[in-house]
């Protein structure tokens, strides 16, 4: 049975406010790299905070957190909640940290209020979700959802050469628990949305529905060098114009998919790159995402349509190549429901939303049924010291954590 109980908002404030004390930067910010000294601290801080909570903790031999709090029947799986606390060099104060302290309130709520619920809670905390220090991102959980081996992730190192295990162990976040295998009910992550779109609108809460696909390309168009001033118009084949006419359509590709549908080309380079010699190849990367896989391969199958018109108008030649694909990860029907449901009867302004970037809930979403909650980040900046969130958006995202959680909770 639901009740009203609502979270404490001042304390979910003040818990985070406490947790960007460390690795604090001068501008406002964050900086605490995944396993160095200062995630430690983030980590012994949180730890303290559950054990505070009469949760139990375990830690997985990737350095993932599960702090647990028991339910009436400690033989159900458990419904797990959080993110992560490592942030980028220069990363905010809210970004991972929102979603594990508030996952930390909703235990402390409980509390308040003696609620038991059927099934035991966990909150989890993911090792190196940013990826700055070690590539890639979303490691952990990544691991933990079958998506990367143990040894690829132990073996993961940073720029100088440290690898995760190695840290794990020198940090003392090296568990005895197998990394996986944890069954969960259902998996919630709370998050600022680190875009625009939800503050532009004036909503609370976004209703994540899902990650978006990605499919990276990279191209070569070749043409023939010539002389600028000599080479008549009709007889040129200049790889920059085709890779023009190109960028032009790769937009608009995006905007026959809308609203939905994001196309890049970020990265050029030509060559020989001289003012008075005309182009003859051009490198290039096309960055396509969309939240349906049938609709990114429509976008992916249109790309190379595009390049096979223009290259074949010009006269020249292409050489195009999928280098990466990672699949979109839409979420659980009945938890998404859940976090809608919790929006309409905390009184809260909300709207579906897909997930423009990588999130662990991406990864458990293989292997439990998962939903994530948005709240807004002011001007959608986030990586960055200025990133920004209010305390009354951040406890009402909060709030909808405690009973979509709670939905699941009972048997
Ligand atoms: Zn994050």
């Amino acid at each position: 049975m639901l009740t009203n109980i609502k979270i404490n908002q001042d304390r979910l404030w003040d818990s985070i406010m406490e947790m960007a004390k460390i690795g604090a930067t001068p501008k406002g910010g964050c900086n605490r790299l995944a396993l160095t000294d200062l995630d430690k601290q983030g980590r012994d801080l949180f730890i303290s905070w559950c054990k505070a909570a009469g949760c139990a903790i375990t830690v997985d031999r990737m350095g993932n957190i599960f702090a647990r709090r028991s339910g009436k029947n400690d033989a159900l799986d458990p419904v797990a909640l959080g993110s992560h606390l490592d942030t980028q060099p220069t990363g905010g104060k809210f970004d991972g940290v929102f979603g594990v302290l508030a996952a930390l309130e909703v235990v402390r709520t409980l509390n308040d209020h003696a609620y038991e619920t059927d099934t035991p809670i966990e909150v989890a905390v993911w090792t190196n979700e940013e990826g700055s220090r070690f590539a890639p991102a979303m490691i952990a959980s990544g691991v933990f959802a079958g998506v990367f081996s143990e040894d690829y992730g132990m073996s993961r190192a940073d720029l100088d050469g440290k690898t995760i295990g190695e840290e794990l162990v020198r940090i003392g976040y090296r568990g005895e628990a197998p990394c996986g295998k944890r069954p969960f009910k259902a998996f919630f992550e709370a998050h600022i949305e680190q875009g625009p779109i939800l503050e532009a609108e004036n909503k609370t809460i976004g209703v994540v529905s899902g990650i978006q696909g990605i499919r990276w390309f990279e191209c070569t168009v070749t043409g023939q060098e010539s002389h600028a001033g000599t080479t008549p118009m009709k007889m040129r084949r200049d790889a920059l114009l085709g890779v023009a006419r190109m960028v032009d359509e790769i937009n608009l590709i995006a905007q026959a998919h809308a609203p939905d549908a994001v196309s890049t080309v970020g990265l050029l380079q030509v060559s020989p790159n001289s003012r008075n010699v005309i182009p003859g190849s051009v490198f290039f990367a096309v960055d396509l995402r969309h939240p349906d896989d049938a609709v990114l391969l429509e976008m992916a199958n249109d790309l190379e349509a595009v390049v096979d018109r223009v290259t074949s108008d010009l006269k020249l030649t292409h050489d195009l190549q999928e280098i990466w694909y990672s699949p979109p990860a839409p979420f659980d029907k009945a938890c998404i429901a859940s976090v809608r449901r919790a929006a309409e009867e905390g009184g809260y302004a909300h709207r579906d939303i897909v997930s423009g970037a990588g999130h662990d809930a991406g990864n458990i979403s293989r292997v439990a049924p998962t939903a994530m909650i948005f709240v807004p980040c002011a001007g959608g900046i986030s990586h960055n010291e200025s990133e920004s969130a209010t305390p009354e958006d951040l406890a009402a995202g909060c709030n909808v954590l405690l009973r979509a959680v709670l939905e699941h909770a009972s048997a």
